[in-house]
């Protein structure tokens, strides 16, 4: 019979954390009366985008975090943008604040992070708090993404320490984050991109491999080894029978009579993105009301 891999179920972790983040919700509003609150502004109508933004305040929703949500036209100027998350900022009922990315041209990415006050900066895309993450510091906001993928790698129960780990891809929104996560763990890591010169030869020597650079089953079963844990971090929408599915940037049919580990997708590293926001945006509330 052929080898399967084990599947990592983000899913049902992310469920977990969440049930243990509405009890720990419920506990502040009842005994310190303190409610949390997620402060999101969308851009346009990319529909990727909105899709995101449902998902996390239903998922806000569900365990009783408060949601605020200002959509602003394609078109709104920089000054407004900038103008309204001041506002957030000194909102003292707003625990956190996301910006959904990507923003149109007239927008500066640049300006509308580091506008967002760092002690809201749910996403940990400020750049004080990708300081403190880079210096191995505590309390700064690890970005929701490449935290769930440290966490769905520790679920396997494999020492992390010493390992030789290729993350594929370097944006500031998980391959950069998630070198630095890995690397307080004590993790080999090659950080590879668009440049990288052989790249098989780099991610099949891997005993860990994490995938997240946009392209629709582009990883096939020659970029790992029989040992290797696979974190699919891709969310790419292909048409299929007159409709359209999410497949990841690894080839999941191909490789999973391959490798040993392996997320899917949908159900992997999403749900955990979605599950560390909002425990981020939790330890915001705290943090700003109760720990000085
Ligand atoms: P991004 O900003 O577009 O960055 C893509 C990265 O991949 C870049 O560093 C790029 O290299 C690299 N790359 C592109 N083609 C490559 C190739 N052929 N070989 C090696 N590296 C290559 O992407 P992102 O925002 O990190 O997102 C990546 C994927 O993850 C997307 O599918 C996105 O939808 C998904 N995502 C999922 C979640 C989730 O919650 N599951 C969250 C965020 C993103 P260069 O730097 O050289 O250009």
């Amino acid at each position: 019979m052929a080898k399967e891999a084990i599947l990592i179920d983000g899913k049902h972790y992310a469920s977990l954390i969440l049930d243990q983040l509405k009890k720990n919700v419920e506990y502040q509003k009842k005994e310190n009366n303190l409610n949390v609150k997620l402060a999101i502004i969308l851009v346009g109508s990319n529909h990727a985008s909105s899709i995101y933004v449902r998902n996390k305040i239903n998922a806000a929703k569900k365990i009783g975090i408060d949601t605020e949500l200002i959509h602003f036209d394609e078109n709104v100027n920089e000054k407004n943008l900038l103008a309204e998350i001041l506002r957030m900022n000194s909102d003292n009922s707003i625990s956190g604040i996301l910006v959904q990315l990507p923003l149109p041209k007239q927008i500066s990415k640049e300006k509308v992070i580091n506008t967002i006050a760092p002690n809201k900066d749910v996403d940990g895309f400020h750049p004080l708090n990708v300081g403190i993450l880079n210096s191995g510091y505590e309390g700064g906001f690890v970005p929701c993404t490449a935290r769930g993928c440290l966490e769905l790698i520790k679920l396997t129960q494999v020492d992390i320490t010493g390992k030789n780990i290729a993350i594929v891809g370097r944006s500031n929104i998980v391959g950069k984050p998630l070198a630095a996560l890995l690397n307080i763990e004590n993790a080999t890591v090659t950080l590879c991109h668009s440049n990288t010169i052989n790249l098989a030869k780099i991610t099949s020597n891997a005993d860990i491999v994490i995938a997240a650079i946009g392209k629709p089953l582009f990883l096939t079963s020659e970029y790992f080894s029989e040992k290797a844990i696979v974190i699919d971090v891709g969310i790419n929408r292909v048409d299929f029978e007159n409709n359209y599915k999410l497949v990841g940037d690894v080839d999941f049919d191909s490789v999973k009579n391959k490798v040993s580990y392996l997320t899917p997708v949908p159900g992997g590293v999403g749900p955990m993105t979605i599950a560390y926001l909002l425990n981020n945006t939790f330890e915001a509330m705290i943090r700003n009301n109760i720990k000085h």
